[in-house]
């Protein structure tokens, strides 16, 4: 057989080449397989999508909080997640367990529940963050973190004493415990809100208010609704319900009492009468606008000489009028000193067509006192009056029949007796409670 040499040269040459790609061709397959397989591991750089949802920033919880969590690392191309961590106030770590909720590729899967306990936690503000981290050699990641309030102390009110009583015609203090400082607390009753005050008390068991409410001489007697709201330091309005019992006051009936025909015109003429209303009532509130307590202790008696008209008397006037007598009157010569029942600001000095030259004095917490028909006043609007100094002399000016002091006394709009708050201490030190 002959044989070509130059063929088989060839022949040699090709399988030579051949054997020298086969092994390349694997290695480069085998590094190029694996370029592609690792290359997510070094490049990625996207971080994963992470969604809280269920949770609302800046909101008040109590109890149990239904949180969803759903997380995915973006793209085809990267590295997939690695962990979804969850911390409450950057101390408390808390791993999901549920990573299979987790994916990799955008999917229908539901998101991951996740519930946060409150109950665990300290009443107040407290922060969530959600971090979700991928597999990559960077460690992408996304963070989502919400701020809430934790409120799940339940809020009490309540009344003290428990047993609310109150007599036409007088003042009656009802202390407040809240459980939970307050902003503001607010009682409505006999169709009137009433603005209640703080009172400093070194107490663990609760935060105290106080409220003055002044009982009309002709307020229904019976039970009445009084209805307590309190805001708290969240805004959140509490309100709670309780009940006054209003007990009767059997007023003295009689007196007549006879004005010259010259005063009984102006005391019929209506326009003089709303004029004097108006400047009194002017006066009373602004004690409604004075937070602090400017009495101290009992009140005392502003003028020497007899009562001549107790309070709530029920009278005749020769106009044909009958009413109430919503003050005390106390009969003596003119020029008697009159003193101030206890300490304030004069609100008013004026000289009325019925009540003659009048003072009225805010004591703050909704309380005033007027003293009417005088002879001379010694004080200014605006001043500041210590409890027995004198203010004016006794008189007989405006729509009267004599020399005589009207002393009256106002409560939170409501004329009573202060008569009252000479036998009883309204103002308040810690002493009260505290007994
Ligand atoms: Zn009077």
């Amino acid at each position: 057989m002959l044989v070509d040499v130059n063929v088989i040269a060839q022949e040699m040459k090709k399988k030579k080449s051949q054997r020298k790609f086969t092994p390349v061709f694997f290695i480069f397959a085998i590094l190029g397989w694996g370029g592609y397989w690792f290359s997510p591991y070094l490049l990625d750089s996207i971080p994963p999508i992470l969604k809280v949802g269920k949770l609302i920033d800046q909101e008040i919880y109590s109890g149990k909080i239904d949180v969803e969590i759903m997380s995915t690392d973006p793209t085809h191309r990267s590295t997939g997640l690695k962990s979804v961590t969850a911390q409450i106030d950057q101390d408390i770590p808390i791993k999901l367990e549920k990573r299979k909720r987790f994916s990799r590729f955008y999917t229908n899967r539901p998101p991951a529940p996740f519930v946060i306990d409150t109950t665990n936690l300290d009443e107040g503000f407290h922060s969530i963050t959600v971090v979700a981290t991928d597999k990559s050699r960077n460690r992408n990641h996304s963070q989502v973190q919400y701020t809430f309030f934790v409120d799940n102390q339940q809020t009490r009110i309540e009344t003290l004493p428990d047993l609310i009583s109150a007599k036409q015609g007088q003042t009656s203090a009802i202390f407040i415990k809240t459980s939970e400082p307050a902003t503001k607390v607010k009682a409505r009753i006999f169709d009137k809100d009433y603005s209640c005050y703080p009172i400093k008390v070194d107490s663990s068991q609760g935060y105290f208010y106080r409220l003055l409410i002044g009982v009309g001489v002709q307020e229904s007697v019976g039970i009445h609704p009084m209805m307590v709201s309190m805001t708290d330091q969240v805004e959140r309005v509490i309100e709670k319900t309780f009940f006054a019992r209003v007990g009767r006051i059997e007023f003295a009936h009689g007196g007549y009492v006879k004005l010259s025909p010259e005063k009984k015109k102006v005391m019929m003429d209506k326009s003089k009468s709303h004029e004097d209303n108006a400047k009194r009532w002017e006066a009373y509130n602004q004690a409604n606008k004075t937070a602090g307590q400017l009495w101290r202790g009992h009140f005392i008696r502003p003028a020497l000489g007899g009562v001549t008209s107790p309070f709530g008397k029920y009278r005749e006037y020769n106009t044909g009028v009958k009413r109430h007598h919503l003050g005390i009157d106390i009969a003596n010569q003119v020029g008697t000193a009159i003193y101030v029942g206890n300490s304030g600001i004069v609100t008013l000095v004026d000289n009325l067509h019925i009540y003659g030259k009048t003072v009225v004095i805010n004591h703050g917490q909704g309380v005033s006192t007027s003293y009417n028909h005088l002879s001379e006043v010694k004080v200014e609007i605006g001043r500041q009056v210590e409890k027995g100094q004198e203010i004016g002399l006794m008189g007989a000016t405006g729509q009267v029949t004599g020399s005589h002091l009207h002393w009256g006394m106002v409560v939170n709009g409501t004329a009573i007796n202060a008569e009252q708050w000479i036998d009883q201490d309204f103002s308040y030190d810690e002493e009260i409670l505290g007994q």
